[in-house]
């Protein structure tokens, strides 16, 4: 068993300035490719070995995609000779220095002359154990796999159980969250209820399969246009997707969810889309977090911590435009990381620092096959085809490899012209803690 303490980071000493990124998400990779060149070590750490495109996990959770047509191994991303002195390692920082300039790892301590904190969010449950313990999160690769094999596995059990109660509670998917993932997620399962299920499962009667999408709010998609919520929820309601707003969900045992005002629905599964926070390293000052993110001065540079930034969706940069900051989308990270690469470089030369200002080019959100919504600049708003399009183009340009664009595209004209999608294969079946229903019935039919 190699113990962490049998292990080292093993960067190499230098002479150079270290700049140590921590995350290789949007933020990230595009800092580290806008400092490649110059007279840095640039240091990355994260606890993945893949940059993961966040935009299209929901088709993997739906088995419309593959995991690897979403994800860019960041050793390929950054392995190459035009990358000199960049060093990766696979390791989580557990915190951070700011008085003696070390980052902390389980493997060991590094010191810096930059800290970048790229971390992005994680599910934010609002202190709701129970909710945390039962539902099903969409955040990271593991977790769409994991809601893939419940899922699956539910419409597998669901063809075989006898009890009408326990079918409908296979059948019954709750998503608590409407902005564009818990959209997004009802819209494609929806597609799959009347284009792919009823042919896999010809015994089970998929009209009693509900999809209910929850959100606390006034309308879906709160971050968008009211346009774009309204025409969304025209097209949630005509996909057959239960939309419940201005309604939270209390409770959640693994069995039954509880909705405020006591509404009861029994359901074996419950996507928590509803709320991230900052995935926050310990050891900043109390005075440097704000709202679950950590404040930074308009050249991402942290509150009252000269040479630590923070970027993406973990900063807090409060603007005039901006006062609770800036969305937690893949552009302010990327174009933060772009420019806090050029600002680090004028500091070497101690040239004059340029102020982040966010360049916003829209939102877009899909609900199925010719159904989208677009809020573009100049109060633009599009939908139905023309949207479903531009959906469609952004994101495959937008995917990290040539590799996962063929891959992606192809997957998706092929689901175009057969409205399969992809393979529905329980690789790695999945049982959430305590779900009584899902171990019985993996203990009788897949004991070895
Ligand atoms: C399901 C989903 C759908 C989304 N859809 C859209 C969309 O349609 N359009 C859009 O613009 N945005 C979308 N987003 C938001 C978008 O993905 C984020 O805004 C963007 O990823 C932020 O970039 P980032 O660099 O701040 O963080 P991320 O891209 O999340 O990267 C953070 C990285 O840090 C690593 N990390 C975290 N903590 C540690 C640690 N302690 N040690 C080491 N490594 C660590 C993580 O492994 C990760 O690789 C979506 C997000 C999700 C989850």
């Amino acid at each position: 068993m190699l113990e962490p303490d049998k292990l080292s980071l093993n960067i190499p000493d230098t002479t150079k300035p270290r700049v140590v990124i921590v995350g290789g998400g949007f933020g990230g990779i595009n800092l580290a490719k806008k400092l490649n060149g110059e007279r840095f070590q640039v240091v990355m750490f994260d606890r993945q070995n893949y940059h993961g495109f966040w935009p299209l996990l929901y088709q993997v959770a739906t088995a419309g995609l593959e995991p690897d047509a979403i994800a860019e191994p960041l050793r390929k991303m950054f392995g190459s000779d035009e990358y000199q002195d960049f060093h990766f390692r696979l390791v989580k920082v557990t915190g951070v220095n700011p008085a003696i300039k070390t980052v902390s790892t389980i493997i060991g301590d590094l010191p810096y002359d930059y800290l970048v904190m790229a971390t992005g969010t994680k599910s934010n449950y609002f202190g709701n154990e129970q909710i945390k313990k039962y539902s099903f999160p969409l955040k990271q690769i593991p977790h769409a796999l994991n809601l893939r094999s419940q899922l699956l596995q539910a419409f597998e059990q669901a063809n075989m159980t006898n009890d009408p109660e326990i079918r409908q509670s296979l059948l019954n998917i709750v998503i608590v969250g409407g902005g564009p993932t818990g959209v997004e997620l009802a819209g494609a399962l929806a597609e799959m209820r009347k284009h792919v299920l009823p042919d896999d499962y010809s015994g089970l009667d998929f009209s009693k399969m509900n999809i209910y999408l929850v959100e606390g709010m006034d309308r879906v998609l709160p971050p968008m246009s009211p346009e774009a919520s309204a025409k969304t929820y025209k097209y949630l309601m005509e996909l057959g997707v239960v939309v419940k707003l201005n309604t939270l969900v209390e409770a959640y045992d693994g069995e039954t969810a509880v909705l405020k005002g006591g509404e009861q629905i029994k359901t074996n599964t419950l996507v928590w889309a509803a709320g991230v926070s900052g995935a926050l390293i310990d050891g900043l000052p109390p005075e440097a977090v704000e709202r679950g993110r950590v404040l930074v001065d308009e050249y991402n540079q942290v509150i009252g911590l000269p040479g630590v930034f923070a970027l993406g969706d973990i900063a807090l940069m409060k603007t005039e435009k901006y006062p609770k900051g800036h969305p937690m989308v893949a552009q302010p990270a990327i174009q933060q990381g772009q420019l806090l690469a050029k600002n680090l470089k004028r500091m070497l030369r101690n040239e004059r620092l340029e102020p982040f200002e966010y360049n916003d080019k829209g939102s877009l959100a899909i609900i199925g096959r010719n159904r989208a919504v677009a809020d573009l600049p100049k109060n633009i708003h599009l939908s139905g085809f023309l949207a479903w399009a531009t959906w469609l183009f952004v994101h495959v340009m937008a995917l990290v490899g040539f590799r996962n664009k063929l891959v992606v595209l192809s997957n998706w004209v092929y689901k175009f012209f057969t409205y399969e999608s992809g393979t529905r294969l329980i690789i790695r079946p999945f049982v959430r803690k305590g779900d009584r229903v899902k171990q019985e019935f993996l203990n009788k039919y897949n004991s070895d």
